[in-house]
């Protein structure tokens, strides 16, 4: 964050700021957003009338993610901040707050009705690695949550749709805002981030029940002459979320397996959504190497469970996920938490989700293709 904070000293010395967005006719209406596939959701529902930009570029790990000057400069054109909250992009506060307008935040943990899943206790640090490697030993626990998951996937159904959940949404977003405003401090934005798993938009369910709606209800606020156009597409896209469920549970009933070792620990919501077993992680904290000993613990824990590929991404090195599966005569295979506008495999939500999917089954399956 320092390194944000002197560009930002920068920008301001050399006279920049100022400029306020105005929402011209015929102009599309700007929102940013932290990760790409909220920008995905984001421009589903606002089409033409929206241009959306993603701040974390492709290829980019949110979580190790800094943002520079030219995203101020995106995020002062826009009306509109959607980000993961929870303190997944706590620099988000910084570029609001370094913005030459108020601008609208839409922290999409903090809606009513996405029931977040507890992220792994984790703390940034080298000295918890015999923590780390107890904690994967202890099987117990394994099941437990495996347990737990199922319970709740059978409550899912009975969510609610519909206007009253979006009011609720909304009221609760301007709450989320101000406490962000209130209690900014990096600190606090990272232990709510060990807390909470961020990763909710790969449960798609999630998306079309608690996500879509909200965003809706933001997208009329900040434009409110485009109400009917993001009604519309709102409940296209949800209509389109209940096929891609679908789809996605027919590529995995597939597979002959339902376990699997993630790269890093992005896998949770789409597990519990289609049923799928964690059995370890090869990077406990995204972007830290794990040590010899997790490294041989993974090993064995792939025998044990009869693993026989590695999911790998393209945000982080596959190079010891190589290693590890070479060790127990496996294989990577690479699935995308994340998305790439410019490769048509993952250029949209559904695109993302399909294809992730398409390459879970080709790891339960054990095959590369
Ligand atoms: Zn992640």
């Amino acid at each position: 964050m320092k390194r944000l904070g002197s560009l930002l000293i920068t920008i301001i010395a050399s006279g920049w700021m100022g400029a306020v967005p105005a929402l011209a006719s015929g102009q599309p209406m700007g929102v940013v957003t932290s990760v790409i596939p909220v920008a995905y959701i984001v421009g589903e529902v606002g089409g033409e009338r929206v241009e959306v930009d993603p701040l974390i570029p492709p290829g980019a790990s949110p979580h190790t993610f800094e943002p520079v000057p030219s995203d101020l400069r995106k995020v002062s054109r826009a009306r509109l901040f959607v980000v993961v909250g929870g303190g997944f992009d706590a620099w988000s506060d910084k570029l609001r707050g370094a913005a030459s307008h108020a601008l609208e935040t839409l922290a999409l943990m903090e809606v009513s009705g996405l029931k977040p899943l507890e992220g792994e206790d984790h703390h940034h640090g080298e000295e918890h690695g015999e923590e780390k490697a107890a904690a994967r030993e202890n099987e117990d626990h394994g099941e437990h949550k495996a347990a737990a998951r199922k319970e709740e996937h059978h409550g899912h159904e009975q969510e609610h749709h519909g206007h009253e959940q979006e009011h609720h949404g909304h009221e609760q977003e301007h709450h989320g805002h101000e406490h962000a405003v209130r209690g900014g401090s990096e600190k606090e934005g990272e232990e709510e981030h060990e807390a909470l798993d961020p990763h909710f938009w790969l449960d798609p369910i999630r998306v079309r029940d608690s996500v879509v709606p909200v965003v809706v209800e933001h997208l009329i606020a900040a434009d409110p002459e485009g109400k009917g156009y993001y009604r519309r597409r709102g409940d296209d896209f949800r209509n389109r979320l209940t096929a891609l469920d679908e789809q996605i549970r027919r590529e995995l009933d597939k597979a002959k397996s339902r376990k699997y070792i993630a790269f890093h620990d992005a896998w949770t919501y789409f597990g519990e959504r289609y049923d799928l077993e964690k059995v370890a992680v090869v990077q406990e904290f995204a972007g830290e190497e794990p040590t010899p000993g997790e490294v041989a613990n993974l090993v064995s824990s792939a025998r044990a469970a009869r693993v026989e590929a590695i999911l790998v991404e393209p945000q982080l090195s596959p190079r010891v996920a190589q290693t590890i599966a070479g060790e127990f005569g496996g294989e990577t295979v690479l699935v995308d938490p994340l998305g790439d506008p410019g490769d048509p495999a993952r250029s949209t939500y559904e695109r993302l989700m399909l294809y992730n999917a398409r390459a879970f089954g080709r790891a339960l399956q054990g095959k590369q293709n």
